[in-house]
């Protein structure tokens, strides 16, 4: 019989993440401040503690995984990788189509794999409480778990349309003992003087950030947290390739193809980057090996960006990143795959992208849908809004491979289950989900605003 789940022991959880930095030719260009300096790490101290800024620069190959966290990441991991034996035939393709499912953790997606690390440094360091934002809550439900782990308190800003309009992930958070907040709030002078302008304001993700920054920046017991983009969070998601990579082993295969969805690249270079680690070290197996990132056209960060200096948030209020951007004032319209509306992307993916190391491909709304509805019907699961753009290229690929008789094998990365997202099937089942032109003009306005600085 044809095994159609790839299992390991707990023992075979990592004891040591993939940094991809120690292989890049050059390093990654620094963050700068609003002056165009590179930003001294003391200035990051005020918001992040030690052990964190020490992975975010770190150019060290292997990092060692604390037995404590690989003790957390044991309720779930490792995590399964599954032969999508059903969809093969369904698609009457020679292909064979794997998927790796992070939708196994408690919060139900990839997130928890950073957020039990930094969670563990955070409590390590003495930081007595834990501040992030959240949109429809995936990030702020995975901290909220990971702080409750190692016992330390959690404050999360909410984007206060989402906290009226998504219940149920606020409920979450609230229930692992998170105190969540509606943002914009009058607790912290960003909030305040957003509330000044505009009493009914909804709030955005920009506006929740600078409020969770805020409060940790101005007391030093209280450290940020973020779920997606930085160094060290994409450095955390390598768990999800080097498992899988232990698993093709396993069963003497390996990838001619990998598709991850790709918001700010955390799950992305999570998946990629460990097989990548092939293909820099010159083996045979990983010659071809291709991997791309899959993103929603309407948001089309790594296909029709540029790659420059830009915030990493709409208000100014970060670092200044070298990443491909639609620039920070690009407001993506409100696609279900709240996941993949961010206007930039991780630096460490976008150099590789800009070198040519990885691919990237933009995937139209609708069509993520009907993907994803297949592959409910196929295999049971049913994906996120954000996985359905990966299930919809795999999907795609393996049409490919029917039409030329190529058995590639495909791997793509199911990084969280949709029991959250039901009312997006709901509209896409009912005829009333809707595809978005490509904002060509919205971009090219937004890129006029980006910094004059580090070209
Ligand atoms: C947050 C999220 C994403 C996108 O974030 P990345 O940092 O790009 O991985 C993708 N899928 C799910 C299920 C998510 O929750």
């Amino acid at each position: 019989m044809t095994p159609l789940r790839i299992n390991l022991e707990a023992e075979d959880i990592p004891i040591r993440w993939y940094n991809v930095v120690a292989d890049m030719a050059t390093p990654p260009p620094p963050p700068l401040g609003s002056d165009g300096k590179p930003i001294a790490p003391e200035a990051m101290m005020a918001i992040f503690p030690g052990p964190i800024l020490e992975q975010e620069m770190s150019a060290q190959r292997w990092i060692a995984i604390p037995e404590q966290v690989r003790q957390v990441y044991a309720q779930w991991r490792p995590s399964p990788l599954c032969r999508a034996l059903r969809l093969e035939q369904m698609l009457g393709t020679p292909a064979k189509i794997f998927y790796k499912y992070e939708g196994v953790s408690p919060a139900g997606s990839h997130k928890p794999n950073s957020a039990v690390p930094q969670a563990y440094y955070n409590k390590l360091a003495g930081t007595k409480r834990l501040t992030t934002e959240t949109g429809a809550g995936q990030w702020g439900s995975s901290i909220a778990y990971a702080g409750q782990m190692f016992g330390l308190p959690v404050r999360v800003y909410m984007v206060k349309v989402s906290y009226q309009q998504k219940p149920f992930r606020r409920s979450m958070m609230q229930t692992w003992g998170a105190e969540v907040f509606a943002s914009p709030t009058d607790r912290t002078q960003a909030g305040r003087n957003v509330l000044a302008r505009d009493p009914k304001s909804p709030g955005s993700l920009g506006i929740a950030i600078s409020e969770a920054v805020e409060e940790a920046a101005a007391d030093p017991d209280v450290c940020y947290t973020l779920g997606s983009v930085l160094n060290h969070v994409l450095l955390h998601q390598t768990v999800i390739g080097l498992e899988a990579k232990k698993q093709f082993e396993k069963i003497g295969l390996y990838p001619d193809v990998i598709y991850g969805p790709c918001g700010g690249g955390s799950s992305f270079g999570g998946i990629a980057f460990p097989f990548l680690a092939d293909k820099f070290a010159g083996e045979k197996r990983a010659a071809n090996l291709r991997c791309v990132a899959v993103e929603p056209t309407s948001c089309p960060t790594l296909t029709q960006g540029a790659y420059a200096y830009d915030y990493g948030d709409a208000s100014g209020y970060t670092p200044i990143m070298k990443m491909y951007t639609l620039g920070h004032d690009f407001v993506p319209p409100g696609i279900h795959a709240g996941g993949l509306r961010y206007h930039g992307d991780s630096p460490l993916v976008s150099k590789l992208l800009h070198e040519k190391h990885l691919e990237a491909l933009a995937v139209p709304q609708v069509a993520t849908f009907a993907a994803g509805v297949d592959f409910a019907r196929a295999e049971g699961i049913v994906p996120a809004p954000e996985s359905c753009h990966a299930i919809r290229a795999a999907i795609d690929e393996a049409l490919r491979c029917k039409q030329s008789g190529q058995p590639r094998t495909i791997l793509f990365n199911l990084t969280g289950h949709g029991h959250f997202d039901m009312a997006s099937f709901d509209k896409y089942l009912s005829g009333q989900l809707e595809d978005y032109a490509y904002p060509r003009e919205a971009i090219e306005q937004s890129l006029a605003g980006l910094p004059k600085v580090g070209s």
